[in-house]
């Protein structure tokens, strides 16, 4: 069952990483689509980031962003863990390097690591796509918008190797007080998702703290990691108020604060919507 509309925020802010190609039927500038930014707008979540996982929902991110300027924005990639099953992984780069020069595609990612869901076999072809990744992020001048999952230690070193362009953004941030230390000095944007509320992350809460506010953004990654109490119903940008006031809180901040910093923090990082 659906969550119901948190109290709305009074400054307007952004949910800088979703999904909502998996979680609405009618295409990219379809009634549903309509909804979903309608529900988040009158909670105070005016624009979305629109993220893609392979061709298909890159080309629905770019589409998006182009049916609905103010509003949504696209980042366009293959995810690692489609990364390294694919066969044909050079044409698939090709698509996403082309795709990029599209002027409302601000980010490149989801791109990074996934050790856990990928086995060990395919951890080649996904750091080859890491890599790949970064370069067209470099040559389009877009930030890098990275997914790390497991492979903390592994998505420093390739970033290290490959030299990390302008701006980087690590979405979800599952890193420890120690990595968002060292993320934090490297000057990179930390992304907090609704795992920040869950019971079982003392750790992530820890991390949040070393954030100073102006590397700080906040995502849902609808459909998936609902913020607590409603961990496990279906998330959706309208849900972003939640864990923005759980960050407040435990940061010991005002929630407006939180959203006036994470709508100039996208700003800076993906452009004007
Ligand atoms: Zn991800
Ligand atoms: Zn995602």
């Amino acid at each position: 069952m659906k969550p119901p509309l948190p109290e709305p925020l009074q400054t307007r802010t952004v949910d800088s990483h979703c999904h909502m190609d998996i979680f609405t039927s009618d295409g990219p500038a379809g009634s549903e689509v309509a909804v979903v930014l309608a529900e988040a707008a009158s909670v105070g979540v005016d624009r979305v980031v629109q993220v893609g996982c392979d061709i298909e929902s890159s080309r629905f991110a770019v589409e998006c962003a182009n049916a609905w300027p103010g509003r949504v924005l696209a980042a366009i990639a293959i995810h690692p863990n489609d990364a390294a099953r694919l066969e044909d992984l050079a044409t698939a780069l090709e698509f996403i390097d082309e795709l990029a020069a599209e002027t409302r595609v601000r980010a490149i990612g989801e791109t990074g690591l996934d050790y856990f869901r990928t086995p060990e076999s395919g951890r080649d072809q996904q750091t080859l796509s890491f890599r790949e990744h970064i370069a067209i992020a470099k040559r389009h001048n877009k930030t890098l918008m990275i997914h790390d999952r497991d492979a903390h230690d592994d998505v420093l070193k390739v970033l290290r190797e490959e030299g990390a362009p302008d701006q980087v953004i690590l979405h979800c941030f599952s890193g420890d007080e120690v990595m968002a230390k060292e993320c934090v000095a490297l000057g990179f944007i930390l992304s907090f998702a609704g795992t920040v509320t869950f019971s079982n992350a003392p750790k992530l809460r820890a991390a949040l703290l070393q954030v100073p506010l102006d590397q700080l953004l906040v995502e849902t990654d609808a459909p998936f990691l609902t913020p607590s109490p409603y961990r496990g119903r279906p998330n959706a940008p309208y849900l972003v108020p939640i864990t923005i006031r759980a960050i407040a809180e435990i940061r010991g901040e005002d929630p407006e604060i939180i959203a006036a910093a994470v709508s100039e923090n996208a700003t800076r990082a993906f452009g004007p919507f």
